[in-house]
C-alpha cells in the first residue's frame, strides 16, 4: 500500500487522513503537538515543522508527501522533494507564500487582481496611496492570516502610521486598492498529476472579525458569475502548473467583475461544505489529485451552509447536538457536525464546523440565527 506523509497535523490534515484512509492509504503526519488533530487518526512524528532530521524521517517512511499549510520552510520543502515525492512541488509553495509573487502569477494567467503597488519605503507608500486612492489596504507580503498583517488606509494622512505599524515586522509590503465588493466567494480547484483539472461550485463567504464565519453554497450571485469564477480558478491552477488543491479567494465587485484576492495551495475552510454537499469532498479530491487517480465528480448534491464552530461556540454546539432538534426539522435542514478533536477551546480557535444540508440556504441561515449560538458572542 501507499503511505502518504503530511507536513502539519491540524484539522485540514485530519480531514485529509480521514478521507484518504477510506481510499486505502496509510498516513504519517509531522507535527510538534502532543494532542494534534491528526495524532488521533494517523501515525505521527512529533517534531517541529522545520526539523530537517524529522522531515528526512517522514520522507523515508512515505511514498508521497503533501502539506496542510503553506508556510513550509523552503529548506524542508527542498529536502522532501529530494528524498521523497512531493507531487505539488516546491514552486507552488514559493509562489503562494508571498503576496507579490502570487499576484504576478495570477496576472500571468490573465486573471484580474485588485490594482496594487509594491512598497519598500514610506515614500513609496505615500505615492502609491495617491495613485490608487483611498480606501486602500496595506499588507505584509508574507505570513498574514485571518486579517493579521494588514491595515486599511482610509485617508492619505494615515499612510505613514500604517507604514510604521507594518514595516516593524521587517517584511516587504504591498498596497492594494480596496474593492467595494458585493460579496466574497472562493473556488476550490483540483489539478492532478495527469493535468486533469476540476473546480468545485463557488462558496459565498462571510467573515466575522476577519475569520471565516459562514460559507453559503450555491453562492448568491448569478449563474454566469459562478461559471466565470470556476473558469478563472482553473485558469490560475493550469497557468501555475499546480498539483493538488488550490483555493482561490475572489471579490465580486458591484458590477459582477471578479478579482482574485489570494490563493492557498491546500484544502480550505471555505471548501468544508463539500464534505456532504458534493459528490466528492475537497479532501478526497486532494488525495486523488496528488496520487494521480481520476478526479471525482464535483457535482453539488444539495444547497449547503457551513458555519464554523470556534472555541466560544463549542459548549453550546455540543449541548445542541445531544438533543432532538425540532427547529432543524421545522426548517427542513440537516446539521452535520464535524469536530477536530482539539483539547483546548480557546476563543477564536477553530474547533469544528457544521454543514447544514438544506433545500434553501435561507432556512439554514435561519437555523444559525435561531440557535443564538453565533449571536453577539
Ligand atoms: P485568510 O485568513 O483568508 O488567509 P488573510 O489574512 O490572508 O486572510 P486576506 O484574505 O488578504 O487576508 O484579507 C482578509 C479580508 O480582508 C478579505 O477576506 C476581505 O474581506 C478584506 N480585504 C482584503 N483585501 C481587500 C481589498 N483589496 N479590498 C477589499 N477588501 C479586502
Ligand atoms: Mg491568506
Ligand atoms: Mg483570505
Amino acid at each position: 500500500g501507499t503511505t502518504i506523509g503530511i507536513l502539519g497535523g491540524g484539522q485540514l490534515g485530519r480531514m485529509l487522513v480521514l478521507a484518504g484512509t477510506n481510499l486505502g492509504y496509510r498516513f504519517v503526519t509531522l507535527d510538534p503537538a502532543p494532542d494534534s488533530p491528526c495524532g488521533q487518526v494517523s501515525e505521527q512524528i512529533r517534531a517541529a515543522y522545520d526539523d530537517e532530521h524529522a522531515a528526512r524521517e517522514l520522507a523515508r517512511q512515505c511514498d508521497v508527501i503533501t502539506y496542510e499549510f503553506e508556510n513550509v520552510d523552503a529548506g524542508v520543502a527542498a529536502l522532501l522533494e529530494q528524498e521523497s515525492s512531493v507531487p505539488q512541488g516546491s514552486n507552488l509553495l514559493y509562489t503562494t507564500q508571498h503576496r507579490l509573487r502570487e499576484k504576478r502569477s495570477i496576472e500571468a494567467a490573465g486573471v484580474p487582481v485588485a490594482p496594487y503597488r509594491e512598497i519598500s519605503s514610506a515614500t513609496d507608500l505615500v505615492q502609491a496611496v495617491a495613485e490608487l486612492g483611498v480606501p486602500c489596504v496595506l499588507k505584509t507580503t508574507v505570513g498574514g492570516y485571518d486579517g493579521k498583517g494588514q491595515v486599511v488606509i482610509r485617508q492619505p494622512e494615515e499612510a505613514v502610521a500604517a507604514y510604521e505599524q507594518l514595516a516593524a515586522s521587517g517584511a516587504e509590503l504591498v498596497l492594494e486598492q480596496f474593492i467595494r465588493f458585493r460579496c466574497e466567494i472562493s473556488v476550490i480547484v483540483a489539478r492532478s498529476t495527469n493535468g486533469e483539472a476540476k473546480a468545485f461550485p463557488p462558496a459565498e463567504n462571510i467573515h466575522v472579525n476577519n475569520i471565516l464565519h459562514t460559507s453559503i453554497v450555491p453562492a448568491r450571485v448569478p449563474e454566469s458569475v459562478q461559471e466565470e469564477a470556476r473558469r478563472l480558478a482553473v485558469a490560475v491552477a493550469e497557468s501555475l502548473g499546480a498539483v493538488g488543491l488550490l483555493a482561490v479567494e475572489m471579490f465580486v465587485a458591484e458590477n459582477g467583475q471578479l478579482y482574485v484576492n489570494e490563493l492557498a495551495p491546500r484544502p480550505h475552510n471555505s471548501g468544508h461544505y463539500t464534505m456532504e454537499g458534493c459528490a466528492t469532498s475537497q479532501f478526497e479530491q486532494h488525495i486523488r489529485a496528488i496520487c494521480g487517480l481520476p478526479l471525482g465528480s464535483t457535482k453539488l448534491l444539495n444547497p449547503v451552509v457551513m458555519v464554523n464552530v470556534l472555541g466560544e461556540h463549542l459548549e453550546d454546539v455540543v449541548q445542541r447536538f445531544i438533543q432532538p432538534d425540532a427547529e432543524a426539522e421545522r426548517l427542513n435542514v440537516v446539521p452535520k457536525l464535524h469536530l477536530y478533536g482539539k483539547s483546548e477551546a480557546k476563543p477564536g480557535r477553530k474547533m469544528g464546523h457544521i454543514n447544514l444540508l438544506c433545500q434553501d440556504a435561507e432556512q439554514a441561515l435561519e437555523w444559525i440565527d435561531q440557535t443564538n449560538i453565533w449571536g453577539n458572542k
